[in-house]
């Protein structure tokens, strides 16, 4: 028989109503011959209050303990969906992190998952026909024994390990939104839904802030090539026509992908900022210098962009770093400056990073060309380039974020028709 993992998030958690109708989802593919395995993220808002409370009892805590407030958020949904299932008829168990186990390093509040011990589900689905009600977001550190959790959204990466551990034929992720879009409907309202995309698409989207899923989730359903379905919980069980295939889009290798297009989406991100250090000495071992301390600050530097020098013995170097660390940044420059050597440094948080995706960028020269022009014709001017195999971003001023996603969107034939 085929199994299937259903994982719900917090909104279509959000109470004892949505719970009931989450329990009709799960009915309707047990009814339909699906084993199957529920992994539920906390109701809406709880994990922020238990995250809240942590801080109020201490601005620095033990992370373990962290892990062991914030991991009851899951346990309390998988006991009431288990509860729901149970009195409408459906047999059905609910399990904590350790008791599969789900074993995991122990990095507390964003460990990662080393092990799922599937075993004892599959002799349920065999032998009882029982559902299994998984608390996502928790697992247990191998060696110590300990609750541990999978950092924000980790439920996400719950589900595609479990349905990886129990060979599931798909992972279906149950959302507030119904699927992925070639890029933010609220700002484009031509967006469209995508039937198809590729992991390695999906993996840049998720990495540039499109908020669907935790980036691990999409980088482990790749590694272990689990078919993960996004779909909306909003839709009522009813109205779903089992014979037909449901609204959402399926994440999945890109052999599977017929009819490739060379841009699959379009992404922005308002949460960059820029920073360029002028007049650098043009020698050996300056971009060492800078990028050496902030990388011991934990500062992530995204795009990157040295001038040729003029005069062959200095340079103008722009990069980026998350907003957050924009001040961190800066102090860091600074301090480096004597080891550095430079004349001065100029900045701007009025910036956004708008990114263009699709793996036929592989294939295909002057995709980003065409976008530079467009920009162009648009007033729109680029601050900064990095491009990659499948995909390329351009920094420009947050003012016109909008416009150019909008313009992109329609260049590269996305609008719905
Ligand atoms: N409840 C956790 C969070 O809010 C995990 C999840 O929902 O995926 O981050
Ligand atoms: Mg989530």
């Amino acid at each position: 028989m085929a199994r299937l993992v259903m994982k719900f998030g917090g909104t279509s958690v959000a109470d004892l109503d949505r719970i009931r109708n989450v329990a009709r989802h799960v009915k309707r593919e047990v009814e339909a011959g699906y084993e199957v395995a529920v992994v539920v993220s906390a109701m809406a808002g709880v994990t922020n209050q238990l995250v809240a409370w942590c801080r109020d009892a201490a601005m620095l805590h033990d992370a373990r303990e962290y892990d062991a407030v914030v991991a009851t958020g899951e346990e309390v949904t998988a006991g009431l969906l288990a509860i729901v299932l149970e009195g409408m008829g459906v047999n059905a168990r609910s399990w904590q992190g350790w008791q599969l186990p789900i074993l995991t390093d122990n990095a507390h509040g964003s460990a990662r998952i080393l092990d799922v011990n599937g075993a004892e589900l599959i002799r349920r689905f065999r032998e009882q026909q029982q559902v299994a009600v998984i608390a996502g977001f928790q697992g247990l550190h191998k060696d110590t024994g300990r609750v541990t959790t999978l950092g924000r959204g980790g439920s996400d990466t719950s589900a595609v390990a479990i349905a990886a551990a129990i060979q599931a034929a798909r992972c279906d992720i149950y959302t507030d939104v119904d699927g992925v879009y070639t890029t933010d409907p609220r700002i484009v309202p031509k967006a469209r839904r995508l039937d198809k995309i590729a992991y390695e698409e999906m993996l840049e989207l998720a990495s540039l802030g499109a908020k669907v899923m935790q980036v691990r989730s999409v980088e482990l359903g790749m590694m272990h090539n689990v078919p993960i379905f996004v779909r909306s919980s909003f839709e009522k069980p009813e109205d779903i026509d089992p014979s037909k295939r449901p609204s959402g889009t399926l994440i999945c290798d890109e052999s599977e992908i017929m009819e490739e297009q060379i841009v699959t989406g379009i992404a922005y991100s308002k949460d960059e900022a820029q920073i360029s250090i002028r007049r650098v000495q043009d020698k050996p071992g300056v971009a060492a210098a800078i990028f050496g301390p902030l990388a011991d600050a934990n500062i992530n530097v995204d795009m990157i962009v040295q001038n040729v020098s003029a005069d062959g013995q200095t340079t103008d170097l722009t990069f980026t770093v998350p907003s957050a660390d924009y001040e961190r940044a800066r102090d860091t420059i600074a301090k480096a400056k004597s080891a550095i050597g430079f004349d001065r440094v100029d900045g701007a948080t009025d910036v956004a990073k708008v990114s263009v995706i699709g793996i036929g960028m592989r294939s295909h020269a002057g995709v980003a060309a065409k976008a530079f022009k467009a920009l162009a014709e648009r007033n729109i001017n680029i601050r900064a380039i990095t491009t990659s195999e499948i995909k390329f971003s351009v920094l420009i001023d947050a003012a016109y974020s909008e416009l150019a996603v909008r313009t992109l969107h329609t260049l590269y034939g996305l609008d719905k028709s």
